[in-house]
């Protein structure tokens, strides 16, 4: 008789397996953001069995959040995000074991949180946020999954942090930000959604021990022109992330 469990299909292909659900199933999956990208993210990993879940954002819900913040509706606007979002992935999956984080997070207590977890999911809207998380993250030699997405623009990453680099701050030289924030550039609602989508896919691929092809490079999307494009990025000598040794 077949596997009719929730975890059947994924238990059925050759790189997960039973073995590799386990490993999803033991999970403790940190996300920084439940704007656009967390959304879809924490909602495909919460469906797909990972074991903890801790959700952090300090906003509320927004009316202009529900075009692409897709665990959100009207009756949620002015809830707290983490409230209505582990709510909502409960009922997705009770299996799964949500932490709810409400607050800003300084850099220390970042790093503490991240020690705890296997991997973080960087879905902040903002490159002062992404900074920290990164930095945090280099730190607790704690596995990222970074992500964005800005008008029809999306990019997506995954950094080791095992040591040595390269980091997400290695793609900068100076502090200028590189993509703004949706508030005063706008983003077309899908575009999110398939970047946080795409952190899910790499996020499952790492609890699961698949090799990850986004390892150290950069995916850069237009969906203007449905270009795809893949970039390798190196550690950069000055990086004051993970080459300063002061860590
Ligand atoms: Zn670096």
């Amino acid at each position: 008789m077949s596997d009719q469990t929730r975890d059947a299909r994924h238990i059925a292909l050759a790189e997960i397996g039973g073995d590799g659900q386990a490993r999803i199933a033991a999970g403790k999956v940190f996300i920084v953001g439940l704007g656009g990208l967390g959304c879809p993210a924490a909602e495909y990993l919460a469906a797909s069995g990972v074991g903890t879940l801790v959700v952090n954002d300090f906003d509320h819900v927004d009316t202009t959040n529900l075009s692409r913040q897709i665990l959100y509706g009207p009756g949620d606007v002015g809830r707290l995000k983490t409230e209505a979002a582990a709510e909502r992935l409960t009922t997705l999956n009770p299996d799964v074991s949500i932490r709810r984080l409400s607050e800003r997070l300084d850099a220390d207590r970042l790093e503490a949180e991240f020690r705890d977890v296997t991997l973080v999911l960087d879905g902040t809207d903002n490159f002062a946020s992404r900074l920290a998380v990164n930095r945090a993250a280099v730190r607790a030699k704690v596995p990222l999954v970074f992500g964005a997405a800005i008008r029809l623009e999306g990019q997506l990453g995954v950094f080791e942090n095992s040591g040595g680099g390269p980091c997400y701050r290695c793609l900068y030289d100076d502090e200028d930000e590189w993509l703004g924030n949706c508030q005063g550039n706008g983003v077309l609602a899908p575009v999110p959604g398939v970047i946080g989508t795409l952190m899910a896919v790499e996020a499952l691929k790492l609890l699961a021990g698949v090799a990850s092809g986004l390892t150290h490079r950069m995916l850069l999307w237009d969906a203007k022109s449905g270009d795809w494009q893949v970039i390798g990025l190196a550690a950069r000598a000055d990086c004051p992330d993970c080459q300063s040794g002061a860590h």
